[in-house]
């Protein structure tokens, strides 16, 4: 079975790519870059490039203006080779979850039965697809049933490759219905599976082969067209690469603050949303309980989540508004430890480690819950401020009280 060229100029992801452009695949990346700037669609095409950057870098969830044509191609290679270049685990994450998305948005809008079967077929995994649709079970919603029904099942390895990564409860594979080794899935999951395969492709490791990389961009900065566009995408990072830090997204007065007055497993946590990685349920749900329950605003929150792969802003400002109303209490330590998501030793945390209290070990006490961590933090930083003021004004009187 052999795909539409029209199918890889949109996605240009697909494996089939090298079977149409096979020309492309072989030159060496420099040669390549070179023949694009010396093209007459070179300012188009970097352009489109720098349209994505851009996107990534205002966390925007679809690129906008995104066109659908024979460029694509060389706009997909050429993403791929700054990524490379620019080495950078935090534009990585954001371009494949933004790029990603954009596929998602795209395949889902299209909803073409026949293209998400090509692409599928393409991608290499084991589908069956059927029309009419098939039913497999009973969607219950109070007291009303109706039939589930789908055109897809997914050979249960392949759902496990593409799913594991994928950290929500009911696309765990003992929530779906698996029978002689094929899960049924709806178009959307399915799509969101390919999704999932496209932000890996574009996940490329950091290296850290250092005097390779420098090689490699001095070689390609000799092509002018390459250099401007590397330049003014370095200059964009730089300029917004401080809103990248979640310090901002949830309204701390500074980083030093937040570092020392949460506890390490909330930092964790932080650090992965920020980096783009995906968040397993139980972080998400402890990251939000906990944010809530020192009264962030939920619109905050919500932002802490939109650099995630599968953010999805009408879903989480749902949840976390629900969370908000429910007013959980965030997972006590002895949880977390339970979870896999305490941190102490990772961090080497004293307050964690050795708890608080007496300066004696054996009547110390250990901490229960993270936002007691929280608690005594700031108010040893409000004792220190009281003593260091303390200790001012004794200096300001010492030659005051000396003359007297
Ligand atoms: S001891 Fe408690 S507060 Fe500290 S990292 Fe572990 S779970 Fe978090």
């Amino acid at each position: 079975m052999s795909i539409s060229n029209e199918l890889v100029n949109r996605y240009p992801w697909l494996p089939s790519l090298k079977k149409y452009y096979n020309d492309i695949g072989e030159k060496p990346p420099v040669e390549f870059i070179a023949e694009i700037f010396n093209s007459p669609d070179n300012h188009q095409i970097a352009e489109r490039v720098l349209n994505i950057f851009k996107a990534a870098f205002d966390n925007l969830e679809e690129i906008p203006n995104y066109q659908i044509d024979n460029l694509n191609v060389y706009v997909y290679l050429l993403l791929k080779i700054i990524l490379y270049a620019l080495n950078n685990k935090l534009i990585t994450n954001r371009i494949a979850n933004l790029y990603s998305k954009n596929a998602y948005s795209d395949m889902e809008r299209e909803n073409n039965e026949s293209d998400i079967y090509e692409i599928s077929h393409d991608l290499g995994l084991k589908i069956n697809y059927y029309d009419p649709p098939i039913e497999y079970g009973l969607k219950i919603v109070k007291d009303h049933r109706e039939p589930r029904r789908t055109n897809f099942t997914i050979h249960y390895i392949d759902y496990l490759r593409l799913a594991s990564n994928l950290r929500d409860e009911y696309r765990k594979l003992t929530n779906n219905t698996l029978i002689n080794g094929f899960v049924f899935v709806q178009n959307k999951t399915l799509i969101r599976l390919i999704q999932e395969y496209v932000r890996n492709k574009l996940l490329i490791e950091e290296t850290d082969d250092k005097a390779s990389l420098k090689a490699f961009i001095k070689e390609v900065s000799r092509i002018q067209g390459f250099k401007d566009l590397y330049d003014k995408i370095l200059s964009l990072w730089v300029e917004r690469k401080e809103d990248f830090d979640f310090t901002f997204k949830i309204d701390i007065k500074s980083k030093e603050e937040l570092l020392t007055l949460y506890p390490p497993c909330v930092l964790e946590v932080l650090k992965k949303a920020e980096e783009g990685q995906n968040l397993a349920h139980h972080e998400r749900l402890y990251i939000v309980w906990f944010l809530l329950a020192l009264e962030y605003p939920v619109e905050n929150v919500i932002n802490i989540f939109s650099t995630l792969p599968d953010f999805d802003r009408e879903q989480t400002t749902y949840q976390v508004e629900y969370a908000k109303r429910k007013n959980y209490t965030p997972y006590q330590c002895s949880t977390l430890k339970s979870l896999g998501l305490c941190m102490a030793e990772k961090y080497k945390d004293e307050l964690c480690l050795t708890g608080y209290g007496s300066k004696d070990p054996t009547e110390r006490k250990l901490l229960k819950h993270p936002l007691a961590y929280v608690r005594i933090k700031q108010y040893r930083t409000e004792k220190e401020e009281e003593y260091l003021k303390n200790l001012a004004k004794r200096k300001l009187e010492e030659p005051k009280n000396q003359n007297d």
